[in-house]
């Protein structure tokens, strides 16, 4: 499914992408649309530049190996980092891939490069960007496996100590990751922020402790009503507007932690009094950063559950539709994986 040009797709036939040397062929079974690529389809984000095959949220099955490939083979059921990174930079060294200095994002194509994604038959990646997956862990469930890795990297930014009372401001498919994750550490009151009911409701079937529509109440009153006064010691920001931060700084206790993950403003408002007297401490997150075994496996045992996520399974032939839906901001629809 190639983007032809801003907003239009066409299904057709393509070469198959060559495994080069240190590279697998995967043959995608299960590819989830990404806010991202929603957010870049119609250019203004300039990171979906024509012609592009889009997707980085995926799993499959190898189905070749490139010279000097080791530890893989034909068959094996893997899913893949969103991000290729180099393994040599000084960041990559250090561990912080996600912070790598030549990281390319599969299915993106800006200034810098362009790296066809797995809304195809078939994607060639790296292998040191595999990940084997759990036995019994379906495809479409394993295609999540990036946004939840996302949450529990901003999750590990900031850990709750037992019975630390969190907000995690925003409903999508990150809060709602986020919310699964933070139900897994022992924190005590989990407090879900969004406008819309429905991921409120869902938000609750995640974990969510209590949920506050911040259409119909006061946000920030409702937070402080339910710690009895002093706020939230943890809260993580997953939409990334000046609204929204404004209300996660003002939410938490003097001395609380802020983690921000989402970023749709370039730059926002910042209330820097109640940053700096209430001696707040500010992490952002980006991407993930090795969380991808854990989350696979939590994903198996159903420490982290796919399904509540997912809005719909459906044929790749029919993705340039449901990019539309997702478009339109079709209510209620989550995360739609594709299968080609
Ligand atoms: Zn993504
Ligand atoms: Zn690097």
């Amino acid at each position: 499914m190639v983007l032809k040009e801003y907003k239009k797709f066409a299904y057709e036939d393509v070469p198959v992408p060559a495994a080069g040397p240190g590279e697998v062929l995967v043959a995608v079974k299960a590819c989830g649309i990404c806010g991202s690529d929603v957010h870049g389809m119609d250019g203004s984000t300039g990171r979906r530049r024509p012609p592009i095959i889009m997707g980085h949220e995926a799993a499959g099955i190898i189905s070749s190996v490139g010279s000097g490939v080791a530890g893989w083979a034909v068959g094996d059921r893997v899913t893949f980092d969103s991000t290729i990174y180099c393994g040599q930079c000084d960041y990559c060294r250090r561990g912080l891939i996600n912070l790598c200095d030549h990281r390319r994002v599969l299915g993106v194509s800006c200034e810098d490069y362009r790296q066809n994604g797995a809304f195809a038959e078939y994607v060639a990646v790296p292998q040191h960007i595999l990940y084997r997956l759990p036995i019994g862990l379906a495809f479409e469930h394993a295609a999540l496996v990036e946004p939840f890795a996302i949450a529990l990297h901003a999750i590990r930014r900031a850990p709750p100590t037992l019975n630390d009372t969190v907000v995690v401001m925003g409903a999508g498919m990150i809060g709602l990751a986020l919310i699964q994750g933070l139900s897994q550490t022992g924190c005590g009151q989990l407090i879900a922020v969004d406008v819309v009911e429905e991921r409120l409701q869902t938000a609750t079937t995640c974990g969510a402790t209590s949920v506050v529509n911040a259409s119909t109440e006061d946000a920030v009153a409702a937070v402080l009503r339910h710690t009895q006064g002093p706020g939230a010691d943890l809260a993580f920001e997953a939409v990334g507007v000046s609204a929204t931060v404004d209300m996660v700084l003002r939410c938490l206790r003097k001395g609380g932690t802020a983690t921000l993950v989402g970023n749709v403003a370039p730059r926002i408002e910042f209330p820097l009094q109640a940053a700096v007297t209430r001696e707040l401490t500010i992490c952002g997150s980006c991407a993930s950063q090795g969380e991808y075994p854990a989350c696979l496996d939590m994903l198996a045992r159903g420490a982290l559950r796919a399904a509540p996520l997912i809005g719909a399974v459906a044929p790749l032939a029919e993705g340039a539709e449901w990019f539309d839906r997702l478009y339109r901001k079709e209510p209620g629809l989550l995360k739609v994986v594709l299968k080609p």
